[in-house]
């Protein structure tokens, strides 16, 4: 398989580290780099969006001439600003801010407050079946946005307080998913979560 991980901001190396950890222990072979350029997105499986700024992150991919092909990766995961990016509407966006517009999501940036007031805590996540326990991890959220609503199509995986702060959504033959929160910092849950919906695709 091969994982591309968007290059420009935030924890590259994180996302790469936890992707390659995720790909080991479920026996996978994977190959993960990180890609700052529209050639860098051929013939990958899946691409991991982080966190950092999602207007400069829009904006950079747009210089490069990225958009196209990032629409038409199989596979995309979001967090936090590449949450945003992911998102087909933006609640507060700022002049026209602009996303790639695939999952049908409305966020809201910056919801929790200022950097200073940016949190960590245990969540509990569904990554089985409805019907399996849900699994505890550590979630890191960093002056992260709200998902405000979500489609039919959405499946949640884990809530904060009646909020969604991480979501699926299988579409035309493309799986995203997004968390508002940066589980590169604290796990492979996830991260495994995504190569086994990309296996299962
Ligand atoms: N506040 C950032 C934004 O709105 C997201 C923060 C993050 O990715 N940690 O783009």
């Amino acid at each position: 398989m091969e994982i591309g991980v968007l290059g420009f901001q935030g924890s590259v190396a994180e996302h790469i580290a936890a992707t390659k950890e995720a790909a080991r222990k479920l026996g996978i072979s994977c190959r993960v780099s990180d890609v700052r350029t529209s050639a860098g997105l051929e013939r990958l499986d899946g691409l991991i969006i982080p966190g950092g700024e999602s207007t400069t992150m829009y904006k950079l991919c747009e210089r490069e001439g990225m958009l196209e092909r990032m629409r038409e990766v199989p596979a995309l995961f979001g967090t936090c600003a590449g949450a945003i990016l992911l998102a087909k509407k933006i609640h507060n966006e700022e002049e026209g801010q602009k996303t790639l517009g695939l999952m049908d999501i409305v966020v809201e940036r910056n919801a929790y407050g200022t950097q200073t007031e940016s949190f960590e805590e245990n969540l509990e996540v569904q990554l089985g079946p409805p019907d399996s326990e849900p699994v505890t991890m550590s979630a890191i959220f960093i002056r992260a946005p709200k998902i405000r609503s979500a489609g039919e199509n959405v499946t949640v995986l884990a809530n904060r307080g009646g909020e969604i702060v991480a979501c699926g959504q299988r579409e035309g033959g493309r799986f995203y998913l997004a968390a508002c929160f940066h589980p590169e910092l604290s796990t492979t849950l996830i991260h495994e979560h995504f190569l086994r919906r990309l296996l299962s695709g």
